[in-house]
């Protein structure tokens, strides 16, 4: 069904948030070109939008040429988001999120076209300010196994902020805090995922460094709100813009949670902790309340709940697929 509401191309739209992303897109009434690698995301992710005459599916890397315009808004999601995921290739990962964006940029520069930029609570690195406000400006290691993320969307931010002045792209980034919800990959080696993964199998719960980090869990759908209520935004946003959920926990109380709902008796093992790993991490969010009128609605709780039936029936559904 189009409802002639616009194009957009999302890149990185077979992956967890992007395939959210391409749904409320379609929903609203557009035609959507998904754009993806499938490096870290899947066809399954999107394989009941295909179904729809304004969906379509295009695979290729962000780094070569973008599907051919118009376009009225282009958003920009591509790139690993896990830490292991990521620095398995980390020159490719930093080369994502440079020539990526950039590439994305040229685009919405030539279809005059809004352009969403998928950016990170990690531009702020190992933070020594706490809460994190947007003009915090960062302590990263430009050198560490975490800077081809890191560094990369920091890069990408420099681009968007650069055409905004040189070219007047419309750009609107968000920086996203840990996110979490049903169509995580089971395998990507986040915390939320491999806590329920391992949880359902009665594994151990493996704490890196001793699980006193800590971290803000958002639901995908109050993030989801977020960016859409960034892009629908009449006036231009001329700052980067935290999007997560303000409570904080410890890693290990996350792992008590998981515990407890999953009604499995509490098991860890320790392991090292992972080199410029962030010890405290918990967005201000000000800046959303007051421009966008957002802040999150689910809490960890009933979020966890929905993701947790999400990894079972996965589970359940891969269990049933597997060879007797
Ligand atoms: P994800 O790994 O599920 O999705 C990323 C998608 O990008 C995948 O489908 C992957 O195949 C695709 N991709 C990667 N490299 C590509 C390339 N070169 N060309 C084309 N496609 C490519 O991760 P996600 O959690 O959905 O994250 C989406 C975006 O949000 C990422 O840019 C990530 O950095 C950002 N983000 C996510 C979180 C979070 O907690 N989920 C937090 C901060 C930022
Ligand atoms: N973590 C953990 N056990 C795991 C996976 C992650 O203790 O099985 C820790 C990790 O070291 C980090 C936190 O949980 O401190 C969040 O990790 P995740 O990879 O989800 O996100 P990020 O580090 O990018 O915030």
């Amino acid at each position: 069904m189009n409802l002639d509401k616009g194009r957009a191309l999302v890149c990185g739209g077979a992956g967890f948030l992007g395939s959210h992303v391409c749904e409320r897109l379609l929903l609203e009434g557009m035609d959507v070109v998904c754009f993806d690698n499938l490096q870290t995301g899947a066809r399954a992710n999107i394989a009941h939008l295909l179904r729809d005459e304004a969906f379509t599916f295009v695979e290729g890397c962000v780094c070569e040429d973008l599907p051919e315009g118009p376009f009225d808004e282009i958003w920009n999601l591509a790139s690993p988001a896990s830490p292991p995921r990521y620095q398995i290739d980390p020159v490719g990962t930093l080369m994502t999120n440079v020539v990526g964006t950039r590439n994305g940029l040229d685009l919405a520069r030539r279809w005059n076209a809004r352009f969403f930029q998928a950016s990170t609570s990690e531009v702020y690195g190992d933070p020594e300010v706490h809460p994190q406000r947007e003009d915090y400006r960062g302590a990263v290691n430009a050198t560490g196994p975490r800077a081809c993320y890191d560094e990369g969307k920091r890069a990408a931010e420099t681009l968007c902020f650069d055409y905004r002045r040189m070219y007047e792209v419309d750009v609107r980034v968000a920086r996203i805090f840990n996110t979490y919800g049903p169509r995580m990959d089971p395998e990507d080696g986040r915390v939320v995922s491999n806590f329920v993964v391992n949880a359902l199998a009665s594994r151990p719960l493996e704490l890196y460094g001793g699980g006193e980090q800590t971290r803000s869990f958002c639901y995908r759908d109050d993030l989801v709100d977020g960016f859409l209520l960034m892009m629908r935004h009449p006036d231009p946003i001329e700052v980067p813009v935290n999007l997560g959920n303000p409570v904080e926990v410890t890693v290990r109380e996350l792992g008590e949670l998981v515990h407890e709902m999953i009604g499995t008796r509490p098991a860890y093992v320790s392991r090292p902790m992972p080199i410029d790993d962030p010890r405290q991490r918990r967005p201000d969010i000000s800046r959303a309340r007051e421009l966008l009128g957002w802040e999150p609605r689910t809490p960890l709780r009933l979020g966890l709940e929905k993701t947790i039936a999400y990894f079972a029936k996965d589970a359940a559904r891969r269990r049933q697929s597997e060879p007797a």
